[in-house]
């Protein structure tokens, strides 16, 4: 058995170099140690435009996930790893993108203004398809931008696409308000877009 897996993992890794070997994930082993297995380090430091290698990554159009990948442990660090982030006490966000913690994956978390208990929740592969006509200015700002805040030109409503967590069945759901904003906000971060462009 253990040499059949070991030639099954050599011919993975001969097939595409970006699939790590082991667990059937696509996270790199850059990634891994990135998020780590420890979750009593649950804060995570943010990558800033304050550092050129940082805004590198935070320009980089962000990875999809796989079934695989979202029922992996590393993804159940990274996703609480990310939740402690956000709810930081010293810098509280409302959203998160997993760039933003040096993970060029399409992941994001979107604290749910519209919903009862204001929830965050988690939407992997995330994407807009529909943006509303109708637009109005609001203030942003973004843990990757320390120390600034502007207004931004924003849909008031959205439609959203993403991938369910547990079954990986592609969902759809229309937003609006302020959380429709922080929908638009997290998922150009997938597409290297900081709000800071517009
Ligand atoms: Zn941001």
């Amino acid at each position: 058995m253990r040499l059949s897996k070991n030639i099954i993992c050599v011919g993975a890794a001969i097939a595409s170099a970006l699939f790590s070997c082991g667990d059937g994930t696509t996270f790199t082993k850059a990634e891994k140690e990135l998020i780590g297995s420890d979750t009593s380090a649950a804060i995570m430091p943010l990558y800033t435009t304050d550092s050129p290698s940082e805004t590198e990554l935070l320009r980089k159009v962000a990875a999809p996930l796989t079934a695989k990948d979202i029922t992996s442990d590393v993804y159940k660090v990274l996703r609480y790893r990310m939740l402690s982030t956000v709810n930081d006490p010293e810098n509280p966000g409302v959203g998160i993108a997993a760039p933003q913690v040096g993970i060029s994956r399409q992941l994001i978390a979107v604290q749910r203004f519209d919903k009862e208990g204001e929830p965050f929740e988690f939407y992997p592969n995330a994407v807009i398809t529909s943006y509303s006509p109708e637009k109005k200015y609001g203030w942003e700002g973004c843990l990757s931008v320390p120390d600034y805040r502007d207004t931004v030109l924003r849909s008031t409503s959205v439609v959203i696409s993403y991938n369910d967590e547990l079954t990986f069945e592609p969902l759809t759901d229309t937003v609006s308000g302020y959380t429709a904003v922080i929908f638009q906000h997290e998922t150009d971060h997938l597409k290297g877009i900081l709000y800071i462009d517009y």
